[in-house]
């Protein structure tokens, strides 16, 4: 069992706040993944765990155990970090075979595991190349085979795959996603992308400023944000945020008059995602010239501006119009989010 409990840490440096109280169970064979904004704390949490970088406070368990005084290589964990870390002097083998070497695992099993590790990641042809000799994407495997190669309970991913181009960063999340599944290990995942927490997290935790804003499954976070970081932060394009006020269940704002809203009167921020409204003939409840026009292939996306507010909104694929036209938009009130205008946490 490699369940990890995070029981109220922090860091600190001097007075500022890296981490503030995070506190989780993530479990056994779970895929967490810790998603936010360059300098969220995502790292710096990910070496706590590691035992890369003491904590300030609270306690770190693994498998039920205290581990916060154990060195890194006491704590049964693998990590994969965006450089790669690889070792220049040493062929692929060499590399692969490394954690073995390290751990003192009987040499007479090295090769056999380090093969295995090699054809999990297609890296068997490659094995007497040195890094400078390998594309970034067979690095990358080579550092996934290093981490694989001693069955770990525990993955910690850093942002594993953002030196990758777009296509083989596709590819070779797929394959982590299968590895993880394959290895039933708990594996820790910190990434900045959204598709990517998406696509391969079991549980998502989104981060700002050292703080957990929201704890959720994809859907959790998508369906229903916290607040409006997290709805503006997950969701490509991102969620509709516009500021406006609620009089009688009527919400209004520049251009817009929505009525059927639940909520007191006085000012609120509305959420809704492009896909939640849809181009009219006319009588829509958000009336304003065509701000831009995006071809995705499979729709279009209308944009209009309401107050500072960008507003997209996905048409079909053949709908044309220009800019500047004038565009009327139903929006799908039972589909819509209501944050409180000040803290721009949930309503209801
Ligand atoms: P990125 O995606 O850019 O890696 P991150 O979410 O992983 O960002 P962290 O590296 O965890 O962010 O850093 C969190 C905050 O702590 C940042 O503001 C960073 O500047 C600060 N920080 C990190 N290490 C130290 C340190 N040794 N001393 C002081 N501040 C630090």
């Amino acid at each position: 069992m490699a369940e990890i409990q995070l029981r109220n840490i922090s860091k600190r440096w001097g007075s500022f706040v890296g981490v503030n109280n995070f506190d989780l169970t993530i479990a056994d064979k779970e895929f967490l993944v810790l998603l936010g904004p360059s300098g969220c704390g995502k790292t710096t949490t990910m070496r706590m765990i590691a035992g890369l970088e003491d904590t300030t406070e609270g306690d770190i368990l693994i498998g039920g155990k205290r581990v916060n005084d154990l060195e890194p290589k006491d704590r049964d964990i693998a990590m994969v970090f965006q450089s790669y870390a690889l070792y220049p002097n040493m062929n692929v083998y060499e590399n692969i075979r490394f954690p073995l070497k390290v751990r003192g695992t009987d040499p007479s099993t090295h090769k056999e595991r380090v093969l295995q590790a090699a054809e999990r990641v297609e890296l068997l042809d490659f094995l007497d190349r040195k890094p400078a000799e390998l594309s970034g994407g067979q690095r990358q495997r080579v550092a996934l085979a290093r981490a694989i190669v001693r069955k770990p309970k525990v993955f910690l991913m850093d942002e594993p795959l953002s030196n990758l181009d777009a296509k083989l960063r596709v590819s070779t999340r797929a394959q982590i996603k299968n590895l993880s599944h394959d290895l039933a290990a708990t594996t820790i995942y910190v990434t900045h992308d959204q598709i990517e927490a998406m696509t391969l997290a079991d549980r998502v935790v989104v981060m700002k400023k050292g703080v957990v804003q929201q704890v959720g499954s994809p859907t959790e976070i998508y369906d229903t944000p916290a607040n409006t970081f997290v709805a503006s932060f997950i969701g490509n394009p991102a969620m509709n945020l516009v500021d406006g006020v609620i009089e009688g269940g009527v919400f209004k704002a520049q251009n817009s008059v929505i009525p059927g809203l639940d909520a007191p009167d006085g000012p609120v921020t509305l959420g809704f995602r492009a896909e939640d409204a849809n181009v009219v003939e006319s009588g829509g409840e958000i009336n304003a010239p065509i701000y831009t026009m995006e071809l995705l292939g499979d729709a279009t996306m209308v944009s209009v501006r309401i107050g500072g507010a960008l507003v997209a909104v996905k048409a079909d694929k053949n709908y044309r119009a220009e800019i500047g036209d004038q565009v009327s938009l139903h929006v799908h009130t039972d589909h819509c989010h209501l944050f409180d205008a000040t803290t721009g946490e949930r309503m209801g």
